[in-house]
C-alpha cells in the first residue's frame, strides 16, 4: 500500500479510454422544467419512457447520507456481479494478469477471471476459514493486479480476521476487493468507512441480500474517487435501469422495514444454528455471520436427495475444497425453517438407504 500507485496497476486502455457522452450526460437538468428532444426518445410519458440518469443521483444520494461516504465514491452496477466484472476490466490485462481468491468462496470471481483470460491463483484459507496471508503475499508477483477477500465469506459464513486483512491490505501494491455481500448480518463493522486511509481498498455490497431486492440487480461499490472516475469510464451508460432505481430509493427509504427483516433473520439463524446442532447426522454447525449456515453432515449427497423429496432445496457445498459433506442452508422465514428442521427430524428416523 506504501507504494500503491493507480496508473501503475491500471490497464493501458483504460488510462486513455474516452467514455460514451450520453445525452443524458451532456446536459444535466439543474432541475428547471425543459423540453427533452435530445436522446430520440418517444415523448408520450408512460413513466419509463426516458432514458435513467446514468449516475443514478437519487439512489447515490441516500447511500451518501446513510452510509456517510461522499457520492463520488460510490459505484453502482447491475448487480454487484456486473461491478466486479468493471474491476477486472480496469485493472487485469488478459493472458498476461493474475488475481488471487481464497477457495472455499463466491464462484464469480473465478468465472469472471476465466472470462477476462486472467490467471486465478487459488490460496486455500485454513483450517479456521481464515486467509493465510503468508502464502498469499508469497504468490503475489508484478502481474497480480485484485485479491478477492469475501467476508463474510460464503459458502463458510464466517467474517476474516480484522488484523489479517489488513496486512493484506497494507502489503499487497494492488487492489483488494473486500466483498461484504453479507455485511449487514455480520457483527464486524464494514471497511467501507476506511476507503480514505486505504487508496487500493475497494468495498463490494449488493441489495441483493439483507436489502431483499435480488431481483432489482444493485450492486454497490465504494473506492477512492479517482477508482470510481475509472469504473464509471468502463460502465456501460445506463447500467442501472429506471425501476431498479426507483424501488433501490423507496426500499432504501424504508430503513426500518429491512432492519426489521433483518433482525429476524438473525434471530432465526439463532434457533436454526441449535436445531441443526440437534440433528444426529449433522456432524458440524460453522458459526455464521450471514444469512445462512454451512453445516457438515454424514453424506451430503444422501442428505441433499432426500430433502429434494421432500420440497426442500438446499445448497451442496461439497465439491469445494474444506466443504467435504456440507449442506449450506440460507435461513428462511419462521415457517419455512420449521419445514426444514421437521424434515430432517424426521429423516433422523429413516434408515439411510
Ligand atoms: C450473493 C453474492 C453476491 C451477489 O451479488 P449480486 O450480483 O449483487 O446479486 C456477491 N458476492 C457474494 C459473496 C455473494 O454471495
Amino acid at each position: 500500500m506504501a507504494n500503491f500507485k493507480l496508473d501503475k496497476i491500471l490497464r493501458e486502455n483504460i488510462k486513455g479510454l474516452k467514455a460514451y457522452a450520453s445525452a443524458r450526460d451532456e446536459y444535466v437538468s439543474d432541475g428547471s422544467t425543459m423540453v427533452f428532444l435530445d436522446a430520440n426518445e418517444n415523448p408520450y410519458e408512460n413513466g419509463v419512457n426516458r432514458y435513467p440518469d446514468p449516475q443514478q443521483r437519487g439512489v447515490k444520494s441516500i447511500l451518501s447520507s446513510q452510509k456517510n461516504v461522499p457520492a463520488t465514491s460510490i459505484l453502482l452496477g447491475n448487480g454487484s456481479d456486473e461491478v466486479l466484472d468493471l474491476i477486472f476490466r480496469a485493472f487485469c490485462e488478459p493472458t498476461q494478469d493474475n488475481i488471487i481468491t481464497l477457495p472455499p468462496t463466491y464462484g464469480m470471481y473465478k468465472v469472471l477471471a476465466d472470462i477476462n483470460a486472467i490467471e486465478n491463483r487459488e490460496v486455500l484459507l485454513d483450517q479456521s476459514f481464515e486467509p493465510d496471508v503468508n502464502e498469499i503475499l508469497k504468490i503475489v508477483d508484478k502481474h497480480t493486479k485484485i485479491i478477492f477477500l469475501c467476508s463474510p465469506n460464503n459458502p463458510t459464513g464466517n467474517t476474516f480476521s480484522e488484523e489479517r486483512m489488513l496486512k493484506i491490505l497494507k502489503e499487497f501494491n494492488g487492489i483488494v476487493v473486500m466483498d461484504e455481500a453479507y455485511i449487514d448480518f455480520a457483527s464486524r463493522a464494514s471497511w467501507m468507512q476506511r476507503i480514505e486511509d486505504f487508496p487500493n481498498l475497494v468495498v463490494t455490497q449488493t441489495l441483493s441480500k439483507a436489502y431483499g431486492m435480488a431481483g432489482i440487480r444493485l450492486g454497490i461499490c465504494y473506492a477512492s474517487p479517482e477508482i470510481i472516475t475509472v469504473l464509471n469510464k468502463i460502465k456501460p451508460p445506463y447500467n442501472v435501469n429506471e425501476l431498479t432505481q426507483q424501488r433501490a430509493i423507496s426500499r432504501l427509504s424504508s430503513r426500518d422495514e429491512v432492519s426489521l427483516e433483518i433482525e429476524n433473520i438473525l434471530q432465526e439463524r439463532t434457533k436454526l444454528e441449535t436445531s441443526l446442532a440437534a440433528i444426529d447426522f449433522v456432524k458440524e454447525v460453522y458459526p455464521s455471520e450471514a444469512n445462512f449456515i454451512l453445516a457438515k453432515v454424514d453424506d451430503a449427497n444422501i442428505r441433499y436427495d432426500q430433502l429434494l423429496k421432500r420440497g426442500i432445496v438446499v445448497r451442496n457445498r461439497s465439491s469445494q475444497p474444506l466443504c467435504n459433506n456440507t449442506l449450506r442452508f440460507s435461513v428462511g422465514t419462521p415457517d419455512e425453517n420449521s419445514v426444514l428442521i421437521k424434515a430432517l427430524e424426521n429423516l433422523m428416523l429413516t434408515p439411510v438407504k
